[in-house]
């Protein structure tokens, strides 16, 4: 009895073992590691943010002028960027240039509606225009319909430095919907 318990044992952490590997798909054992390195900083990023959500400067800065409505919805996805940083596990497929997900020249991309799987991009191993590794996989969680689900791209910061400050100052509505004035927000930027 003893004996056949122990066989079940070693079978169960041999399959937990070969579980983590799914994380990734298609990357290098290097790719791996500069993924796994920049997520493992996505949670105290974002944590350490949260202090800043109000009427605040940095919070004026990237989701425009204040309303108590706004700092609510704000806070809910906050929270769910930091839920997910935290305990999810992603699966990262890394694809090459011209793969559809990477088309536009993009660091990395989630499909709308899905969760938990991240495409990442040639380019995201590369100099990171405006921001870094981390705070381009914290515009993915944005995205993740199991969380924040901030919906469609309303700016890129990476296009120019103003483009989503102008849309905190035009469209608040839209600025506390975008994934990348989390990604600057958070990245206090
Ligand atoms: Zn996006």
């Amino acid at each position: 009895m003893i004996r056949k318990l122990a066989v079940t044992l070693v079978a169960f952490f041999a399959a937990s073992i070969a579980c983590s590997d799914t994380t990734f798909v298609s990357c290098t054992p290097q790719q791996e590691n500069v993924i796994e390195f920049a997520y493992s900083q996505a949670f105290s990023r974002a944590k350490d943010s949260e202090i800043r959500v109000g009427n605040t400067p940095s919070y004026v800065r990237w989701f425009g002028t204040w309303t108590q409505t706004r700092e609510d919805l704000v806070k809910e996805k906050l929270s769910a960027i930091i839920a997910n940083a935290l305990i999810s596990t992603p699966e990262f497929r890394c694809r090459t240039a011209t793969h559809p997900a990477c088309v536009g020249n993009r660091y990395a991309a989630v499909d709308l509606g899905t969760s938990f799987e991240v495409e990442i991009c040639p380019r995201f191993f590369g100099q990171v225009a405006g921001g870094d590794r981390t705070g381009v996989l914290i515009h993915e969680i944005a995205h993740f319909r199991m969380g924040a689900n901030a919906g469609v791209d309303k700016c890129y910061g990476a296009v120019g430095p103003n483009n989503c400050l102008d849309l905190a100052t035009t469209d608040p509505d839209a600025a506390v919907n975008s994934p990348d004035n989390y990604r600057l927000f958070i990245g206090n930027r």
